[in-house]
């Protein structure tokens, strides 16, 4: 339809990016281009800055025993006096977050005794956290939660292996951000982090401990609709506060750069919580360039000159289609028309469609701020 074109403007593949299968005809009004065939293998997963441990890690030798000034371990012996690689512990992806509690019992999603010796291990024995399970597995380490001896509160720790220094200090840049956020409602709070050298095993790991959202990640509750339709004012609920957290965000000159259902943690009490700042970065006046993000919910601009705040915009969008639609945002070769057709469809109203055309606009210039978009959601909300 006409006002799609408006909305989405002209195609043009950029020259990295593969031609579309369908062959794009004049004034081709599909939301966004394919992705890159580099990009395509598992679109959902975040691109990072870190090489992600595809092998065991083979960590380089910790140079000097003043490196390590968490744990004060003895310095690394000689390579030939080291004992074999310790091989990258599978761990099973275990969803504990339902049933935890500060003393799981046995079972499904309860903490085996090696668990437990090996968080002594893991997060050093003067560290005053115990392990009570594993949240989840990605690329770039692991998501426990633990229990602070000193107040027996429940936080999450999150352990990035790092292959060398500067993949640490980049590691660190998570923590710095969010102790810039420090007791915002829609954010997550950082309570604390260390570094993690273990010389036995020569590895290097970032630790953050932060505080605990108990209702799982956005992922997981659209998992339970199962091909329901999430009703309009759980959707406009999240929105809201999503766009609360990302506008505190902008507003602090910020992008998060990889918003995603995965990365939107929903409490028991109903409270949204932005997390997983591993790729966010500060804006300078030029604009960012570098690729980063999970291809599936990146802006199209991203990867073909310089971005800002719309990337993040592009993103909400991408988490609002798949709110209203239960589908992945896979997409490139349907128009934004067509999007809005499907949304009205389930029932949602003309608000919504407005709210979705004002963040998957193709012009970056073209989207809404955090901010304007908030006004249009809280506007609709109590209407
Ligand atoms: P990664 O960089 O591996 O994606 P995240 O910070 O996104 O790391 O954490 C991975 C997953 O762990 C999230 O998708 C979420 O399900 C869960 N998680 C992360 N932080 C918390 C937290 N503070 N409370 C509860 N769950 C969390
Ligand atoms: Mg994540």
């Amino acid at each position: 339809g006409s006002d799609e074109l408006e909305v989405g403007g002209s195609f043009e593949t950029p020259p990295n990016v593969r031609r579309p299968r369908k062959q794009a005809v004049d004034g081709d009004d599909t939301i966004a281009p394919q992705l890159p065939a580099v990009l395509a293998e598992d679109p959902t997963k975040s691109i990072d800055r870190r090489t992600p441990l595809q092998q065991p890690p083979v960590p380089p030798p910790l140079a000097s025993p003043t490196y390590n000034p968490v744990t004060m371990d003895d310095p690394p012996e000689s390579p030939e006096n080291l004992p074999e690689e310790e091989e990258v512990r599978e761990t099973e992806n275990t969803d504990i977050r339902r049933e935890a509690s500060a003393t799981p019992s046995k079972g499904e999603g309860a903490v085996e005794e090696d668990d437990i010796a090996e968080d002594v291990e893991e997060f050093g024995q003067d560290r005053p956290y115990t392990l009570l399970g594993r949240l989840g597995e990605g690329s770039f380490g692991t998501t426990s939660l633990v229990m602070d001896e000193r107040n027996n509160e429940l936080y999450v720790i999150k352990r990035v292996v790092c292959a060398s220094v500067e993949q640490a200090n980049e590691a660190l840049d998570e923590a710095r951000t969010l102790s810039k956020f420090d007791k915002s409602e829609n954010i997550v709070t950082l309570h604390d982090f260390f570094l993690d050298v273990r010389s036995k095993s020569r590895s290097l790991s970032v630790c953050l401990v932060m505080e605990y959202v108990s209702g799982g990640d956005l992922a997981d509750r659209l998992e339970m609709f199962s091909g329901r339709v999430m009703p309009q004012a759980e959707v406009l609920h999240v929105l809201r506060q999503l766009l609360q957290g990302l506008a505190l965000v902008h507003s602090k000159n910020f992008l998060h750069r990889d918003l995603k259902p995965a990365n939107i943690l929903l409490d028991e009490a109903g409270a949204v919580k932005l997390c997983d700042f591993g790729v966010a970065s500060l804006l300078d006046c030029s604009g960012l360039q570098t690729m980063i993000g999970t291809p599936m919910y990146m802006a199209p601009e991203i990867g073909t000159g310089a971005y800002g705040k719309a990337a993040d915009i592009w993103s909400v969008g991408c988490v609002l289609y798949e709110m209203c639609l239960m589908q992945r945002p896979e997409f490139s070769m349907i128009s934004l028309g067509e999007v809005c057709d499907a949304v009205a469809r389930r029932g949602y109203e003309a608000g919504v469609l407005s709210i979705l055309k004002s963040c998957l606009a193709r012009d970056p210039l073209q989207r809404s701020t955090a901010l304007e978009l908030l006004r249009m959601v809280e506007e609709l909300a109590t209407s």
